[in-house]
């Protein structure tokens, strides 16, 4: 993966001072909850969605068992479509391609449609090292690049950014990459967009050279597919000469009809809509060749490994091949609404970015060995995904390898594998828990007491428990404890009732 976010902290530290942002724990809460209520309204009107979701899951394993039959197909469809296909096993072999492809067209700017598969090898920073300015086009990651700034969400990259803020960035960054903020500009929605879509107008019509990712490859045909919501990309795919698009392998489907699930699944499971506003598909080169219609006159593939050909040959963790990048699973992670997108530490964040960085990274960092720890395993996030990936089950699978790797180690500048910090208190909580859950009487007599005291508990933990408490709120302990409130309203104790 890109060396862009090599040498950060491990999680916790990296997550310290988010959680201690107040306003950054308000933009989150409220952008999150905001997006998974109307996704959980969405899904909700698909009476078929537990078949979708399984169906989805079939064809992703199903293709990711035959890889390499599927990704040859694709390579001879594209090619017999007028395109040039290109091998890349890692990042710096992807960068110098497209960075030589820019070159040998002459131009020194790019227009981008917003692409993972470009921020994971920091396509970007190579380009402007070889003096090649990229422009990114979705307007949340222009916000991103406008705001020298990170990637905090899969979907919505400025997220952990509000309205206000937007508006200082437009106002004092714009001028420096084009065309200025409009004066007086507020931080009125309609006013932002229109600021940005003046912004980016001219460069869409300048650019000759457009890149971009795919969120699928269907193999029959030798097609891509980019599904976006602003219309940005479509102009990046039609209107520049040369198109060049950098894609994950595990991307592709085998046919047609394998995309059609998809196309129901993402839309709703992202952005809550029914159906996708735009959705772009383009097969080699298309009408280009002949100098009328829409589309790229030169079409280039890079299809990337980067980690995933060793991920495919986990039995456990593959299944983090399967994710179409909905964001869901981000969207209903209780530590992702904490802690936000940058402590992560990787452009690919929450639930999915802490089984897929560490898996595509070797788990050779800091960052990495902390990441499967980055969650509550509460299970939200396997029950949203459209895709059906176990994301707790793979938690747990990276956490027995982060152990088995044993103390830290350095061999150059790599290093190896440590347990996260921590591991002593939990398995003295855990010791407590199984000592009282084992003790019925004492377990109720504890509730009892608890209850009766709730007046006197305190709202922040003392000690070392201080830090813990001092972003997070301690539940209030209720006024009667569950079991008596039971055998109060139902006549007997719940054990009564069962034996019954
Ligand atoms: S893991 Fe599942 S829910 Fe999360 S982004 Fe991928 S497909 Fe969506």
């Amino acid at each position: 993966m890109s060396g862009t976010f090599v040498g950060m902290p491990a999680f916790p530290e990296a997550a310290r001072e988010a959680v201690a942002d107040a306003t950054l724990r308000g933009n989150l809460r409220h952008a999150t909850h905001t997006i998974r209520a109307k996704r959980a309204a969405a899904v909700a009107e698909v009476s078929d969605w537990a078949q979708l979701r399984e169906a989805g899951r079939l064809i992703k394993d199903h293709t990711l068992r035959r890889l390499d039959h599927y990704l040859v197909q694709l390579e001879e469809a594209v090619t017999a479509a007028g395109g040039t296909v290109h091998w890349a096993a890692d990042a710096d072999e992807a960068n110098r391609i497209v960075t030589r492809l820019v070159k040998e067209t002459g131009e020194s700017e790019v227009v981008k449609v917003k692409s993972m598969a470009t921020q994971e090898i920091g396509l970007n920073e190579a380009l402007e090292a070889e003096g090649i300015r990229a422009y990114e086009t979705d307007l949340a990651e222009l916000i991103v690049q406008l705001g020298k700034d990170r990637p905090s969400h899969i979907l919505v990259p400025a997220i952990h950014r509000n309205r206000g803020e937007i508006r200082d960035v437009f106002r004092a960054e714009m001028g420096a990459w084009g065309r200025p903020a409009p004066e007086g500009l507020t931080d009125r929605p309609a006013e932002l967009a229109e600021a940005a879509r003046l912004h980016l107008r001219e460069k869409f019509l300048r650019a000759k050279v457009g890149i971009s990712g795919a969120n699928f490859m269907v193999a029959e045909t030798g097609t891509l597919v980019v599904v976006e919501s602003e219309g940005n990309g479509r102009m990046c795919l039609t209107l520049p000469e040369t198109l060049i698009s950098v894609v994950g392998i595990e991307k592709i489907v085998p046919t047609w009809r394998d995309l059609e699930v998809f196309l129901q699944t993402l839309p709703r499971s992202s952005t809550a809509e029914r159906m996708n506003p735009y959705t772009s598909m383009w097969t080699g080169t298309g009408d280009g060749d002949a100098g009328e219609g829409d589309g790229p006159r030169t079409f280039h593939l890079v299809l990337l490994d980067n980690g995933r050909t060793d991920t495919l040959a986990d039995e456990v963790g593959r299944q983090a091949l399967r994710c179409i990048r909905c964001s869901a699973c981000l969207n209903v992670c209780p530590v992702y609404e904490r802690a936000g997108g940058h402590a992560y530490g990787s452009v690919y964040p929450g639930p999915i970015g802490a089984i897929l960085s560490p898996q595509l990274r070797g788990t050779a960092s800091e960052i990495d060995a902390s990441l499967p720890y980055a969650s509550s395993l509460c299970g939200a996030c396997y029950d949203v995904c459209p895709v059906a990936i176990d994301i707790p089950e793979v938690l747990v699978h990276l956490r027995e390898r982060v152990v088995e790797g044993g103390p830290v180690t350095r061999a150059g500048n790599r290093v190896v594998l440590k347990p996260a910090k921590g591991h002593g208190a939990e398995r003295a909580a855990m010791r407590a828990a199984r000592w009282a859950f084992s003790r019925p009487g004492a377990l109720r007599a504890g509730q009892r007491l608890a209850s009766r005291t709730r007046g006197l508990h305190p709202r922040t933990l003392p000690g070392p428990g201080r830090a813990w408490s001092a972003a997070r709120d301690l539940p209030t302990v209720p006024a009667e404890p569950f079991r008596d409130w039971w055998q109060r309203t139902n006549g007997g104790s719940a054990e009564e009732r069962t034996a019954k």
